[in-house]
């Protein structure tokens, strides 16, 4: 019988260069479409960090903003955005970075968490690791009580994970 893994694997969509050419994009929007797939993977998160004690999910822009308010809402935690600079009303932290296609920063609410926090960060994808790094760079900058890293999707081939500390507790819903 097909696992739940693997029936989530078969509803991502790949785009051959996009956004520009030799990447493989990932395409979650056909994962996220199928409710099955929806639920499953909403499932998979929470069995991951029911017992973690995460009071705060935080999700990166933009795809990290849409598993990351349903696993809060089930961990009965708050969700954080992390945005692009401009995008945040208040003060802000900053970090900058380098992506597989080009370079950018993130901001982070300077309210937005505290020493109390156990925190999980969430995005989509695991590329060459720079988006995640700089929004793990912001959020020690709350000394959290604990930081939990999660991905729908790692890209293995691109080994982003050797950029982070080996103590970081990093988890990947599915291995492409
Ligand atoms: P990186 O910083 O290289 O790990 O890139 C991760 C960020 O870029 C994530 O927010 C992803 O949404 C996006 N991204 C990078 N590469 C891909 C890809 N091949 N397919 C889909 N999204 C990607």
């Amino acid at each position: 019988m097909e696992s739940r893994k693997e029936k989530l694997i078969k509803s991502i969509r790949n785009i051959p260069d996009f956004p520009i050419p030799g990447v493989q994009f990932k395409d979650v929007t056909t994962l996220f479409k199928d409710p099955e797939c929806l639920h499953i993977l909403s499932d998979l998160m929470y069995e991951e960090y029911k017992n973690k004690g995460i009071t705060k999910v935080v999700g990166i822009e933009s795809r990290g903003f849409i598993m990351g308010p349903i696993l809060a809402t089930r961990l009965n935690a708050g969700f954080v955005p992390i945005r692009k600079p401009g995008k945040l009303p208040a003060e802000v932290l900053e970090e900058s970075y380098t992506k597989e296609y080009g370079i950018d920063a993130i901001q982070i609410h300077k309210d937005a968490l505290s020493d109390d926090d156990v925190v999980l960060l969430h995005d989509d994808l695991l590329a060459t690791g720079g988006t995640m790094k700089a929004a793990c760079n912001l959020i020690r900058k709350f000394n959290p009580k604990g930081i939990y890293v999660n991905f729908i999707i790692e890209l293995v081939e691109l080994n982003g994970r050797s950029i982070f500390d080996k103590d970081l507790d990093i988890t990947a819903i599915l291995e492409l």
